[in-house]
């Protein structure tokens, strides 16, 4: 079913969804599966599953020197979102980034995805890979979001590459695009990057899933920005609690985030583990019942492939 179903369904209720990461390659299935056991009880309507492209990796040999590898390190995107439908009966979103893609290679994994019943994507530019200060578009593939966007969108009128558009069967992918409530982080201003939004809103996405954020007022804003240009696609925010003292430093790097003052502070006060979890916990608790009173459609949760700590918070909201 498509997400903006399962949302009008829902009737106003808000929903709980989660974001699983696929394991790292040589290890088991069986890792997805015990987080699915431990997250099913709160009947998520929908898990995303997020892809991963080739990094590089090093390997010295005898003689000292260094070679560089290609090397997908998290691979199993599509085979996984297959596995969760089949035994959980539940929708399962995969990621689709330009990054590592022809638009060749695009369309025979969108192709692979409706085969297998997958009603919606969630359309991204992807990262740079690590190693490139920048995120450099893979030969014959797509530059930005919106490219892959377009193709998606394509595709939904029977307009493949080379095929015959009368003969094509259409797809009926649900798209779902990135909103960044701080901005994203290689946009001149926040109005630059809105307008990129708005447009990707116009090319056909039905729904926004935000970066993660810790100020409920920022996605408070965005919703509001979004709600007077216009754009009125359900707007999911998404949600991860902190669990060590050096995510302060490492979430700000990594995904160009705010952390309040008053949480840092807080956590910076911790003496234990078990003490800064239980300040990330009860913060994200706070901000979930907030959003839920704001009416978020869905709490969607970053596990970062650990559900305990987002269990927890779910326990007291479910
Ligand atoms: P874009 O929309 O392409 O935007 C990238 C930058 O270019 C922005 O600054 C934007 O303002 C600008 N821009 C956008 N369109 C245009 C245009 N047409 N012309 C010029 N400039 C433009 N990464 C992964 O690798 N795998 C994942 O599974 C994954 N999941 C994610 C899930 C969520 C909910 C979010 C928020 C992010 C996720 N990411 C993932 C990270 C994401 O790929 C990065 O944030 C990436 O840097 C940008 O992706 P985007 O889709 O927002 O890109």
């Amino acid at each position: 079913m498509k997400i903006i179903d399962h949302i009008q369904n829902a009737k106003g209720k808000t929903l709980f969804s989660f974001e699983l990461l696929p394991p790292a390659k040589g290890q088991s299935i069986q890792s997805i599966y015990k987080t699915m056991d431990e997250l099913m009880e709160f009947k998520p309507p929908f898990i995303d599953v997020t892809y991963h492209r080739e990094d590089y990796l090093y390997k010295e040999h005898a003689n000292g020197l260094l070679e560089r590898v290609s090397y997908r390190k998290r691979p199993g995107t599509v085979a996984i979102c297959a596995a969760i439908m089949n035994k959980y009966k539940v929708d399962a979103v995969p990621h689709l980034i330009c990054g590592g893609f022809t638009k060749e290679e695009t369309e025979n994994a969108l192709i692979d995805l409706n085969f297998l019943g997958i009603d919606n994507v969630l359309v991204l530019r992807g990262d740079a890979r690590r190693g490139d200060a920048d995120f450099i578009p893979t030969e014959g593939g797509h530059s930005f979001a919106t490219d892959l966007l377009e193709q998606v969108a394509n595709m939904n009128q029977g307009r493949y590459l080379h095929e015959d558009i009368e003969t094509s069967e259409k797809t009926n992918f649900c798209i779902g695009v990135a909103g960044y409530p701080e901005k994203h982080f290689e946009s001149p201003n926040f109005n630059t990057d809105f307008k990129f939004l708005k447009k990707k809103i116009e090319m056909g996405a039905e729904f926004i899933v935000t970066q993660m954020f810790f100020n409920v007022q920022k996605y408070k804003d965005f919703v509001t920005k979004c709600r007077e240009h216009d754009i009125n696609v359900p707007i999911i925010p998404g949600l991860k609690p902190i669990t060590s003292k050096k995510q302060l430093v490492t979430l700000p790097r990594v995904f160009h985030l705010d952390i309040p003052e008053e949480l840092s502070d807080a956590i910076a006060d911790c003496h234990t583990n078990a003490d800064v979890r239980q300040v990330g916990q009860e913060w994200l608790v706070q901000q979930c019942k907030e959003l839920i009173e704001f009416g978020a459609p869905v709490l969607h949760f970053y596990t970062m492939s650990n559900p305990g700590p987002t269990k927890k918070i779910v326990e007291q909201l479910f």
